[in-house]
């Protein structure tokens, strides 16, 4: 996954992911080699990285084709619930202070 700087414009080529935690929320994010600009990755608290982990067991069955089209879209709905409630927390709790 090749990624471009929106600031500097340095190809980073594979980005090192680091966490931060703040209390229950934790950040994934990493750093442009050359300028320093922070990109977040994602931002999670308890009940969310339990329903990301419910979403990689189900995804995992998907994978092995074992389930019905209702059993997909069930999974397809949590990984959409996951991605804007991380958008929510992301909004709540600003990265840049921790860094
Ligand atoms: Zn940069």
């Amino acid at each position: 996954m090749e990624i471009i700087c929106n600031k500097c414009g340095a190809v980073i080529p594979k980005p090192d992911m680091k966490t931060i935690r703040d209390g229950e929320i934790e950040h994934t994010y990493f750093l442009c080699p050359d300028c320093g600009e922070a990109y977040r990755v994602s931002t999670t608290d308890k009940h969310l990285r339990k329903r990301i982990e419910d979403y990689n067991k189900m995804s995992a069955r998907v994978k092995k084709g074992n389930c019905t089209k209702e059993f997909q879209k069930r999974v397809q709905k949590v990984k959409e619930d996951n991605v804007r409630r991380s958008r929510e927390l992301a909004k709540a709790h600003p990265l840049d202070p921790l860094l």
